[in-house]
């Protein structure tokens, strides 16, 4: 099937579904210059958009993709985005990119990148150990090094010096997009109506996949029109979805979410690319600036061990300041980091009296009725109880 944008949609909304659709590769085809490629969950995309590659989600293939060779490099209990991110190399999908990166984020983004460096010799492949604690000062000394060591790396790669200042302006190109991700995110906890949950998660999808600026405007756009909405508020149940902060769950199942009975307020999709929770610094130096970021500034995720907030913790107080009533964990089929975190979360969930259900998804996964019916069952049980 040719998925390719062939004509501009009619609002900013469709515009993001014909781009998600489409995907990385027709992202790399549509894009002039040279761009990287970055696995989930959190890549520093300012050192590469500073070095004048324009940064892009490399986060599987979703449905768009046969499994014809990865299957053959892993063992069968591993999760599906690594399989459709080979899959994508191993098709030759991926060799318009300069460059891809992976971090430290589970022992299988460590092995991809392995296998990436094997199978694709002309590539560019960036490992970076994201700092694990952040307790203490040398975390930061230390990922300002890392971040360090891959810019020089880079500079080798493309015979080129990435200074300062162009860190700094990718820094504030990118404050752009992350601030209305922010404001979208604000207004559908407020008023869930008026964005629906599969809305918020294809705008935000589409920005890995398009320059920042692109993606402000794409935005603002869309913030635009849902300000016009009135939509009437439904009986529903308004919850937090959390586990999807690195393979993608299939759009049907965010929409099969709302149409048994859920409002979506607050969720951790496409995590990376709204990792922050503040502006990062524009000023001063700029992988300080970046690395300080990562530290303070950023979301709870099963990833990062962070002491002083612990994310068990988080999620409940994520919870109460959404007003949500229950907690849909929906982690991808053997992700380690999430169902591993599931055991600490649902203790903390049973003790602030906090329902939730556990639903497993696959990126291919393509019919949802099973999942249709136990979350109803799960919304009438609050609704009617
Ligand atoms: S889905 Fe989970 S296990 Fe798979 S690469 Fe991402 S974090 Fe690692």
């Amino acid at each position: 099937m040719n998925t390719a944008i062939t004509a501009v949609a009619t609002s900013p909304v469709a515009r993001a579904k014909e781009i998600c659709a489409a995907g990385l590769p027709d992202a790399i085809r549509r894009h002039p210059g040279p761009a990287f490629g970055c696995f989930p969950v959190y890549s520093p995309f300012e050192l590469y958009h500073a070095a004048g590659l324009l940064p892009l989600g490399l986060m599987g293939a979703g449905g768009t993709i046969d499994i014809v060779h990865a299957d053959a490099r892993f063992q069968s209990f591993v999760c599906s985005i690594a399989k459709t991110t080979l899959e994508l190399g191993l098709q030759k999908r991926l060799t318009a990119l300069e460059g891809v990166a992976f971090h430290s984020i589970c022992d299988v983004a460590r092995n991809l990148a392995s296998v990436f460096r094997r199978n694709f010799p002309g590539l560019h492949v960036e490992y970076i150990h994201l700092a694990q604690n952040g307790a203490g000062d040398a975390a930061e000394d230390y990922l300002v090094s890392e971040y360090r060591r891959a810019l020089a790396g880079l500079e080798e790669r493309l015979k080129r010096r990435i200074g300062d200042e162009a860190i700094r302006a990718s820094i504030r190109t990118y404050n752009r997009p992350r601030a209305l991700m922010r404001r979208l995110y604000e207004i559908r906890a407020r008023e869930p109506e008026r964005v629906t949950a599969s809305e918020a998660f294809t705008l935000v999808r589409a920005g890995t996949f398009m320059p920042p600026e692109d993606h402000a405007a794409l935005l603002e756009g869309s913030l635009a029109e849902f300000a016009t909405r009135r939509n009437k508020r439904m009986d529903r149940v308004r919850v937090v979805v959390e586990g999807a902060f690195c393979e993608q769950p299939p759009v049907g199942l965010i929409d099969v979410m709302e149409a048994a009975g859920c409002y979506v307020v607050d969720d951790d999709f496409c995590a990376g690319w709204r990792w922050f929770r503040e502006d990062v610094i524009e000023t001063g130096d700029p992988v300080r600036a970046l690395a300080r970021a990562y530290l303070s500034r950023s979301r709870c995720s099963s990833t990062r061990h962070d002491p002083d907030r612990p994310r068990h913790l988080e999620l409940v107080e994520r919870v109460k300041s959404t007003g949500a009533q229950a907690v849909v964990f929906m982690p991808a089929k053997f992700c380690e980091p999430a169902l591993f975190d599931y055991v600490l979360f649902r203790r903390e969930l049973e003790k602030a009296g906090v329902p939730h259900i556990l639903i497993e998804f696959e990126e291919k996964m393509w019919t949802f009725e099973r999942t249709r019916g136990e979350i109803e069952t799960f919304v009438e049980s609050l609704l009617f109880d």
